[in-house]
């Protein structure tokens, strides 16, 4: 089965880990630092926090932007299930805004509009939550503008997108949101096997996500209610969680993220590819928008309808190629439904996932291997008709 992604480990990676292995600290030694300065210096984000997944990243962004019960988080249709469920995890709503038909990020336009009847009914979101589908960065300056209008804060969910830039600079710069968080599981850019990363440029919320992480703990004397009974000392000032990255995953982070400009072009290399090779089918390719430079983690596909879709995704998955669908809108999952969500509520969303399916793209897929999916795509199209 060719898959539709998958990591990319060097001999260099190994050797990293195994060093770990031998050295004395495990966890909470000094390749976590190494790994948070390293994507600091990499994003040009100020501080970063380095944590067990881009799940728990998301929960302490929203903690730490003081989410809780009566407060509201908008976010994408179109995403994994985790740019949602971190605020139900601090007691706050969900909503979300429709994506725009090209890039299928959310769409500025909508998310303007929703925001005047927001207004106008009281209820505006405490916390918007962009994601950068497949890679490509969403329109940060007109959301960003909107945040300042309406004072909201924006975690921008980059989960796909470390190693991309929007309007010249890396994702993570921080430049439009308050917080921006990466993941790295396997089938992301780069990879610490499970993993995720906080990034900001305000040293509070950077402390507040430090606290966090860490069960609410703190060594630092400075930060103590009262004076400290002796060296051993430590206080607990809030209910944080154990959501911290190891050292063997950290330094496996550093090394991979050595190579993250080659995987980014290669993916570009491949997208590039499919572009020219599958232009002539009766199918839509994913839009670049001149603003961004993607860092590709999905190439998606769009045929016309779900029984074209059902048929291609079979056909493909029949032939040894691993499709994916990236994603099933997540108010209709059971879970969002029985908060009150259902079908027709984001039509962009449902449209485009109705004929979506993501095509394999990552570092080791060969141009041979590629040829493989543009032919057996290409003998479906002839063999199904207009799908
Ligand atoms: C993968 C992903 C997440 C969750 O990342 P984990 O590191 O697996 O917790 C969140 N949001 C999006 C958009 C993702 O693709």
């Amino acid at each position: 089965m060719i898959p539709y992604g998958r990591q990319h480990v060097s001999e260099r990676d190994i050797e990293s880990v195994v060093a770990v292995l031998r050295s004395d600290f495990l966890t909470q030694g000094p390749a976590v630092p190494a790994f948070e300065a390293a994507v600091s210096a990499y994003t040009g984000g100020v501080h970063a926090v380095a944590v067990n997944s881009a799940t728990s990243a998301l929960h302490i962004a929203c903690m730490a932007l003081d989410l809780g019960p009566g407060d509201l988080l908008w976010t994408s249709p179109n995403t994994f299930v985790a740019s949602a469920n971190c605020a139900r995890y601090c007691g706050a709503d969900v909503d979300f805004v429709d994506i725009e038909p090209g890039t299928y990020n959310m769409s500025p336009a909508a998310l303007a509009d929703k925001l005047a009847v927001a207004k106008a009914r009281g209820r505006l979101p405490k916390v918007v939550v962009p994601v950068h589908f497949a890679g490509q960065s969403c329109d940060m300056q007109a959301i960003q503008s909107l945040a300042a209008e309406y004072g909201f804060a924006v975690i921008e969910d980059a989960s796909h997108a470390i190693g991309g830039r929007y309007r010249g600079q890396p994702v993570g710069c921080g430049r439009y949101s308050d917080i921006t968080v990466f993941s790295f599981h396997p089938v992301k850019i780069v990879t610490t096997g499970e993993g995720g990363m906080a990034v900001t440029n305000c040293a509070r919320l950077a402390d507040s996500m430090r606290l966090l992480r860490s069960h609410g703990i703190t060594r630092d004397t400075s930060q103590f209610e009262g004076t400290p009974a002796g060296g051993w000392d430590y206080q607990q000032k809030l209910l944080g969680y154990n959501y911290r990255l190891t050292d063997l995953q950290a330094i496996l982070g550093v090394s991979q993220l050595r190579q993250i400009d080659e995987f980014v072009s290669r993916r570009h290399q491949i997208a590039a590819r499919y572009d020219r090779k599958l232009a002539e089918l009766p199918i839509q390719l994913p839009r670049q928008s001149a603003d961004a430079y993607s860092a590709l983690h999905l190439y998606p596909i769009v045929v016309r309808d779900a029984a074209g879709r059902r048929a291609m995704y079979d056909g493909l998955r029949a032939a040894g190629i691993g499709v994916n669908v990236h994603y099933i809108p997540v108010h209709l999952q059971p879970y969002y439904r029985r908060l009150g969500f259902g079908p027709g509520s984001f039509p962009n969303a449902e449209a485009y996932y109705a004929g979506a399916i993501s095509l394999p793209i990552y570092f080791d897929l060969t141009d041979e291997l590629q040829d493989v999916v543009i032919a057996t795509l290409t003998g479906l199209c002839q063999r199904l008709g207009p799908v």
